[in-house]
């Protein structure tokens, strides 16, 4: 039947949905963006490698490391703040925070973050630097690519790679040292007494950044990355994208005639990009915005005595407005870029608010389920708790508890005396969590109800500072 269905019946080939990969060799380019784009690179390098082996010193038996992501403490060390597992909502507070930085920053001025600050163009930006050295640029990489393997190709493309081998070996191990004291680690893996973890992400680490820097290098922002599928919805047409004028660029042309517009068809700009796009064709979701086909161009019209900026970063609005004959105009503050910098206003506050009124004592209380309590032999009503006690502060504490809102409960703990009292001192390690179990004890009178409320209150015996934790105190049903 399907024999006969496709021998009687001409079945339109659908389109193939596979686009074979053209591999772009971007050309080197001189000019302010470029400069630009060296000096985020030389900070974010500077960032990734340097920082874990700055010291802090914060006292005996502390990491010393100024950033440190510990896992094995389960603290973030960031200077003289130190963050506990409890207070991820600081974590939670600085994602957000990045989050509408991007934001603002795309409706200010397009794909800024892609093209000068995305570790992927940046680690790529290096790979193509060391190739070029190596292997010349474009043209000359071209030729080198399809001229057959001879002992030059060869040694050119083992030295490339072997750089780019120990750069992405340095970065996998550039990231453990973030997550581990950096000396005494780098220290043993340099000498093979380095844990299967360490070793393990780091050749993880390390073969992505040689494959995704190396080899995936564009593609990873065309098909893998989703931030352009959804950047549309941070721009306006206000936002400043990078952009080719074409009311003065078209008709391009090489040739000296009146009515040609600026652009000399000299593909330098589609040459530089490192994505191989042609912004003349128009804003693409391909284009990371790096600006590198703004330099290329100028450096056409310099040459060519004209006005600079043929591709430019600039605005949907202006240039319908300069179609109209209208005066364009930059409008960098409008109701996006406002609510986006109130929104990061408002969180930067609240996380300084935070963090300067941040408490270094916590508990955490957990009552008794089974039983819920028990009867003593003098009729009392006795509940359990276990108490935990976080003491932020990285010297001993001595901490005095009591109970109110139940009347006649006296309190006793385990390991500090059998008998009932009115309130008991713990001693708490510096920089611990320290667990205690703690009876209630009630006379049954007390009890109007099943459950009644009540609050533990822990004082720092030499700082004053006080935590309450509500609490309930179970008895019979009544
Ligand atoms: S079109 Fe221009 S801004 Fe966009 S990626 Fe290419 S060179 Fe960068
Ligand atoms: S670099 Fe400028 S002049 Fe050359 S093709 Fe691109 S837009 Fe036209």
């Amino acid at each position: 039947m399907t024999e006969n269905l496709t021998e009687n019946h001409h079945i339109p080939e659908s389109p193939s949905l596979y686009a074979k990969h053209k591999k772009v060799y971007p050309q080197a380019i001189t000019g302010a963006f470029r400069t630009l784009k060296w000096k985020v690179t030389a900070a974010i390098m500077a960032f990734y490698f340097i920082t874990p082996w700055i010291r802090w010193d914060r006292g005996e038996g502390e990491p010393d490391q100024a950033i440190l992501a510990s896992m094995s403490l389960r603290r973030l060390y960031f200077f003289n703040i130190e963050i506990w597992p409890q207070e991820i909502y600081y974590l939670t507070g600085i994602l957000v925070l990045a989050a509408v930085g991007l934001f603002l920053a795309t409706a200010m001025a397009g794909r800024v973050w892609c093209g000068f600050t995305c570790w992927q163009t940046v680690w790529t930006d290096l790979f193509v630097w060391v190739e070029r050295k190596i292997e010349g640029d474009r043209n000359k990489r071209i030729r080198f690519d399809q001229g057959s393997w001879n002992l030059d190709k060869i040694w050119r493309k083992s030295l490339k790679q072997f750089i780019w081998i120990v750069f992405s070996l340095l970065t996998g191990a550039g990231w453990i040292f973030f997550f581990n004291d950096a000396p005494s680690t780098a220290m043993n893996m340099l000498t093979g007494q380095g844990t299967y973890e360490e070793y393990g992400f780091t050749f993880l680490f390390s073969a992505t950044t040689y494959v995704l820097a190396g080899f995936a290098r564009e593609q990873v922002c065309i098909y893998m990355c989703p931030w352009p599928r959804f950047q549309g919805a941070m721009f306006d047409e206000h936002s400043l994208i990078v952009t080719y004028e074409a009311w003065r660029g078209e008709p391009r042309g090489k040739s000296k005639a009146q009515n040609i517009g600026d652009c000399v068809d000299c593909n330098l700009c589609v040459n530089v990009c490192p994505t191989g796009v042609d912004i003349r064709e128009g804003d693409q979701f391909q284009c990371i915005g790096c600006a590198l086909c703004v330099d290329a161009c100028n450096s056409i019209m310099t040459k060519l005595g004209r006005p600079l900026n043929l591709i430019t970063y600039d605005s949907v609005s202006n240039q319908m407005a300069r179609e109209r004959g209208d005066e364009p105009k930059k409008r960098l503050i409008r109701k996006r870029t406002i609510a986006y910098s109130i929104l990061l206003s408002a969180v930067v506050v609240l996380m300084a608010y935070g963090l300067l009124n941040r408490s270094e004592l916590e508990i955490n209380v957990q009552r008794d389920r089974s039983p819920l309590f028990v009867q003593l032999s003098d009729g009392d009503i006795r509940n359990g708790y276990t108490f935990k006690i976080l003491n932020m502060i990285n010297v001993p504490q001595t901490y005095t508890l009591a109970i109110s809102g139940l009347e006649g409960a006296k309190l006793s703990v385990i390991g500090l005396g059998k008998d009932p009292v009115d309130t008991v001192t713990l001693d708490v390690e510096g920089d611990t969590v320290a667990t205690y179990r703690v009876f209630v004890r009630a006379p049954i009178e007390t009890m109007r109800s099943q459950f009644e409320d009540m609050e533990f209150i822990l004082t720092n015996s030499e700082t004053g500072e006080v935590v309450r934790y509500d609490s309930r105190f179970a008895g019979p049903v009544r």
